[in-house]
């Protein structure tokens, strides 16, 4: 199959190229020349199959460079032990009669970005050996929390590869910063930056810029590279777990075969549901995809005008990992409804002004495919309140900002479709913002709140998290932006 980027249809390559890559050179997203169908025999052949398998049976389609056997081992590796519930890595939790919730949590660092970063260092080595690239791979990466953790989890002791992760000193939460500095494996780094995630980020960006540098390493062996949200290799496993959940849903008679569902996503950089409208053009029986924002509501605002606009005051709210202005992987479904020529000519004029207008024909095709809703920190912790009081659910505050847009949709179209709802991060993992939506003081440090929040709920917290404390700290050091090159080129020594 091939692949081009979304500003230009002349860049083609193969998958193996594309996750290489990462990005096109043209600076645009690489994206499916054609986006494969499936039957409705081959959705009903996946009811009675695990999670893994499912997964074999949906990359196929997408990676003809590989085989079953290849993906299978690489499935069986990523979604295997390393998630705490074995066979359903995407477990699906009835709510009441048409409100399920997909926990994309179970996996090592419990949050959602392990479902595609479990498996995506995999399909880079292997697509690295089918380019024919034989130097060792290095990732950096700069992170806010979740992603660099994930991302460790994923390249650890994976072999043909390191993995460098620097996070703002001041910039993470105390329990991600522990998750963090505890890692293990033999092929990791991770370094404190003085600064916030902003000086994390371009310090990273400029050592991949530095072609001196990149030189250097060549005659060491190593070339660097990224693990970033808009890979292809990252979005690719997530369109499985839409899928997964239909079939679950049949499987519990919770809707009949060819029903047709709704999913609600909280959003930010716009990967996650992007992979659920890949699945509805596949032939997924999806009626809505919704998109959920929090305080940050550029893309509610756009679903409503067609007017992209980054100029805007940027907030910092409970659900972190969605404070994002530019949401990167629109571009792809801009792309794949309004072309090329006029993304490249969008893309342009957000880079120059900060923002750009679809205009009502390609807002009318957006319409019939999205909803979008938005709602603030404290509607988000009354939200949780109110799951946890009136169905016993505990729900984070992602996915509590998704649970509230959901409820104010229903009320505004009348739309009653049964709708899953897209957990993304364990409430474990946010515990001070949780403890307080159910009206508890919280005056210790975030690792001390684990137990509290258990006591409060009776939820037996996810093991990853538990034996935080306990654990080695393996990584201290904390480095000027200005010598984070010295780090890497230290750790490659
Ligand atoms: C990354 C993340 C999101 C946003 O997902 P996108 O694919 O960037 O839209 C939502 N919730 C949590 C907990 C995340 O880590």
């Amino acid at each position: 199959m091939l692949y081009y980027s979304s500003r230009s249809e002349k860049e083609t390559c193969s998958a193996a190229q594309a996750i290489v890559k990462g990005l096109a050179s043209d600076g645009g997203l690489f994206m499916p020349a054609e986006i494969p169908s499936v039957s409705q025999d081959f959705i009903q052949e996946l009811l009675s199959l695990e999670y893994k398998e499912r997964a074999v049976r949906i990359l196929s389609l997408y990676l003809d460079e590989f085989t079953a056997d290849e993906l299978r081992n690489m499935a069986g590796e990523a979604y295997g032990p390393t998630f705490n519930e074995m066979g359903k890595n995407a477990p699906v939790r009835v709510l009441d009669d048409n409100t399920a919730v997909m926990e994309l949590y179970h996996g090592p660092t419990c949050a959602f970005k392990d479902m595609a970063l479990q498996i995506m260092p995999r399909l880079l080595v292997s697509s690295l050996r089918k380019t024919g690239e034989e130097r060792e791979v290095c990732i950096l990466v700069a992170t806010s929390g979740d992603t660099g953790k994930a991302a460790l989890e994923g390249f650890r002791d994976v072999p043909g590869t390191r993995i460098q992760v620097f996070y703002p000193e001041d910039g993470v939460s105390d329990v991600q910063k522990l998750q963090m500095r505890t890692q293990g494996g033999n092929n990791v780094s991770v370094c404190a930056v003085e600064g916030n995630f902003d000086d994390a980020q371009s310090g990273v960006k400029a050592i991949f810029s530095d072609r001196e540098f990149a030189e250097k390493l060549h005659d060491r062996g190593f070339f660097l590279s990224s693990a970033n949200s808009i890979n292809w290799g990252r979005l690719l496993p997530q369109i499985v777990y839409y899928f997964s959940a239909y079939c679950d849903l049949v499987n519990a008679g919770s809707i009949s075969f060819g029903d047709k569902l709704s999913f609600c996503v909280p959003t930010g950089n716009f990967g996650d549901i992007l992979a659920g409208w890949y699945a509805k053009r596949m032939g997924l029986p999806v009626e809505k995809l919704i998109c959920a924002s929090n305080d940050n509501r550029v893309l509610t605002d756009f679903f409503q005008t067609g007017v992209y606009d980054r100029n805007r005051p940027f907030y910092q709210t409970s659900s972190p990992s969605m404070d994002i202005l530019i949401s990167s992987n629109l571009e792809r479904q801009l792309s794949h409804l309004a072309g090329t020529e006029k993304v490249a000519q969008w893309m342009e004029e957000l880079k120059s002004n900060g923002r750009f207008d679809v205009g009502d024909t390609v807002r009318g095709l957006l319409g019939e495919e999205y909803a979008a809703g938005c709602c603030n920190a404290s509607d988000a912790a009354a939200e949780i309140a109110l799951q946890w009081n009136d169905r016993s659910y505990l729900m984070d505050p992602h996915t509590a900002v998704a649970s509230r847009v959901l409820r104010e949709y229903r009320q505004r179209s009348g739309d009653n479709t049964t709708t899953v709802i897209v957990s993304t991060a364990s409430p474990y993992k946010f515990c001070d913002s949780v403890l307080r939506a159910l009206g508890e003081e919280v005056n210790v440090p975030g690792t001390e709140l684990i137990h509290k929040l258990e006591e409060k709920t009776g939820w037996a917290a996810p093991a990853p998290l538990t034996g935080l404390k306990e654990r080695t700290v393996r990584f201290s050091d904390v480095v000027a932006k200005d010598q984070m090159l010295n780090a890497v080129d230290h750790f490659l020594k």
